[in-house]
């Protein structure tokens, strides 16, 4: 996206633009305001020497774009963080509510650079717009491109317990003792130039704890020292199951540990506050007698006990809490063992009974972000029910635009319509002072760029263009996305064909919308592929469940819906083609590539999934003591197409340069055992 729009900005500054000159800011101006100058100044294709520096207060003249914090005549619309540009004369004033609304000015430039008359006044739908930082982009461009104002810290500080908690400090190994007071001085002087450039960004920042509440793994080390120091503490997991139990929330050196740790994370890091996630990793799930008797061996309470010791340390330092509420889908057996997932409906019960005491009996202080997603990153999910009843806390729509649903990015995957509608739907029961959180990037991709992808940086795109106004007109939103990456007769057919692209993904990857790998990889065997079928709160409407029924019927509705995800992937082919007189050679050869990986992927899991319904159709009958030869024939047919595709999957030029990687992909001949493709590329499932 950047690469592009600074391509289509150059252009622009030859002759086609309003022809802006020179940016000016005052001497005086925030950090924030000289970082959108420059920001500014590369976006419109203009020198470093365009920026001038002024005393007292600038002023607009022919050719000159003033940026400014102070009031101006349109700030008084604005009720949030937003900007107001006064077009007059040839030149250009931007008012600011805040030193970082200049930065949101900056990276929309591509929105106003043309214009030269009236006034622009934006300001965003939500109060809040979150995003993690991954340190590939500085925070300031981070700001700019999303528009956001919180920023998330993905690096938590390391914690030694020296100063908070020195009996159990003391019972740690000499080395560990060494090793974890170097480490937790590197990383509070990482900490504190992280939070510099937040400051200098002019938004909030919060520390990623680490992931989940489990202290065990945390730190090894500290927590072997901690039972050493309180052996009480240890915890009582439940027999089978995924939530464990490193510590018990009955026993009081729990909370010494806890508040201890929390302390010196928020000390070390020195950010506004922490962020916490309450899934996968859950470690206080104690089944002791304790916990029986008073009622800690409950999700909600033990919700509840936890959140209030992080927030109390935390509000006693004048630190904030935000927490994501729990997303792992619905419950299911994973490997022998039960996932819980309390609060995701069906076994698992009601968000809202989960969290009522954390709602009810918390400090409102506390943001409580929920993914929009009912069952975790599955295509098209369900919209989740916990939404809206958070009052009085902030709350937050989550949006994991990692492309865990959908290929992981690999392939063409948009999910703006989903978005849209979505995020709508959440403004309607959150409200403006609330907000949305994205999380960009490819999971399991290493240097994948969100930004650069000229195919899904749509998707990072609509989220700052719908949390700027939910009722943003999606069909402006792709022109303006395209305007800056394709020549204008290429942009209406690549932006049909990614249009196309939404539900052929979710098609895909979804037979009859029930459930796929998080991941997005083939399941290795039936019992994995039948427990994902059941990963998704869709199993619990009946109307679903019904899918699952090993009927003909079932074998006929699910060739139906993959013979037309088949005639959308082919007509996203036509499309390609209508666009690529008006392509660059790069761009056609990724957009063809990657393409070509969703068309095999899609031929070979749509070989998989038919296998699947049929084989359940003869099980079924086979408990009946009768069969249907029949289904062999297909059966081999999807095993010949399986065998001839799956040398095709992920085939791409040994010399090839793909917009969202930083560098050319490995050649197939390094990649041991893994055929002649990007697979290799993939992670874990
Ligand atoms: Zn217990």
């Amino acid at each position: 996206m950047r690469r592009a729009l600074v391509l289509g900005l150059l252009l622009a500054a030859a002759g086609f633009a309003a022809g802006y000159e020179k940016i000016i800011v005052a001497e005086s101006a925030h950090p924030a305001i000289r970082s959108a100058a420059r920001i500014l100044a590369r976006n419109l294709g203009l020198a470093a020497e365009a920026i001038q520096e002024v005393t007292g207060t600038p002023a607009p003249a022919a050719g000159t774009i003033v940026l400014t914090s102070a009031p101006g005549p349109a700030t008084r619309q604005l009720k949030h963080d937003g900007y107001a540009i006064v077009f007059r004369n040839g030149g250009a004033t931007i008012n600011g509510t805040r030193p970082r609304s200049l930065l949101y000015a900056a990276g929309d430039a591509h929105l106003w650079k043309d214009r030269t008359a009236g006034t622009l006044v934006r300001d965003p739908s939500f109060a809040v717009r979150a995003v993690p930082n991954r340190r590939q982009t500085p925070v300031a461009e981070t700001v700019a491109l999303l528009g956001v104002n919180t920023v998330i810290s993905g690096r938590a500080p390391v914690v030694s317990l020296r100063r908070t908690l020195p009996e159990v400090f003391n019972l740690l190994s000499e080395a560990d003792q060494r090793r974890l007071e170097q480490q937790e001085k590197f990383s509070a002087q990482e900490s504190a130039r992280f939070v510099q450039e937040c400051h200098d960004a002019d938004v909030t920042c919060y520390t990623d704890m680490p992931y989940g509440n489990n202290f065990s793994r945390w730190s090894a080390p500290l927590y072997e020292a901690a039972l050493k120091a309180y052996p009480t503490a240890k915890g009582t997991p439940a027999t089978t199951s995924w939530e464990k139990a490193a510590l018990c929330p009955s026993d009081e050196g729990t909370w010494k540990l806890f508040d201890a740790y929390v302390r010196e994370l928020a000390e070390q890091s020195q950010t506004d506050g922490l962020y916490a996630t309450f899934w996968d990793q859950f470690g206080i799930y104690c089944q002791c007698d304790r916990c029986k008797r008073n009622g800690l061996n409950q999700f909600p309470n033990e919700l509840y006990l936890q959140i209030k010791h992080y927030n109390d340390v935390l509000s006693s330092m004048g630190k904030r809490l935000m927490l994501r509420t729990w997303s792992s889908g619905s419950p299911h057996w994973l490997n022998g063992e039960w996932v819980h997932a309390p609060g995701q409906d069906g076994f698992g019960g009601l968000g809202d009974e989960l969290w009522a005491r954390v709602i009810k009996e918390l400090p409102a202080s506390i943001t409580l972000q929920t993914k929009v997603y009912s069952t975790d990153c599955e295509p098209d999910a369900r919209f989740n029910t916990l939404l809206g009843k958070g009052k009085p806390h902030t709350e937050l729509v989550e949006y994991q635009v990692t492309g865990q649903t959908v290929g992981r990015f690999y392939f063409p995957a948009s999910t703006v319509d989903y978005m849209a509608s979505t995020m709508k739907k959440a403004f309607a029961l959150i409200g403006p002072e609330n907000g949305s959180e994205i999380g960009p990037g490819g999971t399991g991709q290493s240097n994948y760029s969100p930004y650069d992808d000229i195919l899904n940086s749509i998707n990072v795109y609509a989220w700052r263009e719908l949390t700027w106004d939910v009722s943003a007109d999606v069909n402006r939103i792709w022109i303006d996305w395209a305007a800056q990456i394709y020549d204008r007769q290429a942009a209406p057919h690549v932006i049909r064909a990614l249009r196309l692209s939404e539900e052929a993904t979710n098609r895909t990857f979804s037979p009859l919308g029930l459930g796929t790998a998080t991941s997005s990889t083939f399941a290795n065997d039936i019992a994995w592929r039948e427990s994902l079928l059941k990963y998704t709160n869709r199993y619990f409407q009946p109307e679903y469940a019904r899918f699952l029924e090993p009927t003909k019927a079932n074998i006929q509705r699910l060739v139906e819906e993959k013979t037309a995800c088949a005639a959308k992937i082919d007509e996203m082919f036509r499309e390609l083609e209508l666009a690529r007189p008006h392509l660059t050679r790069e761009q056609a050869g990724e957009l063809a590539t990657r393409f070509d990986w969703l068309k095999e992927y899609f031929i070979v899991n749509r070989a998989l999934d038919e296998s699947l319904w049929r084989f359940r159709y003869l099980r079924y009958l086979n408990s009946m003591l009768t069969s249907d030869p029949e289904q062999m024939k297909y059966l081999a047919q999807a095993f010949d197409m399986v065998q001839e595709h799956q040398k095709r999957l992920f085939q791409y030029g040994p010399a090839q340069k793909f917009s969202c990687y930083d560098r050319p992909l490995r050649p197939a001949s390094d990649q041991a055992g893994a055929g002649q493709s990007a697979a290799a590329h993939e992670g874990t499932v």
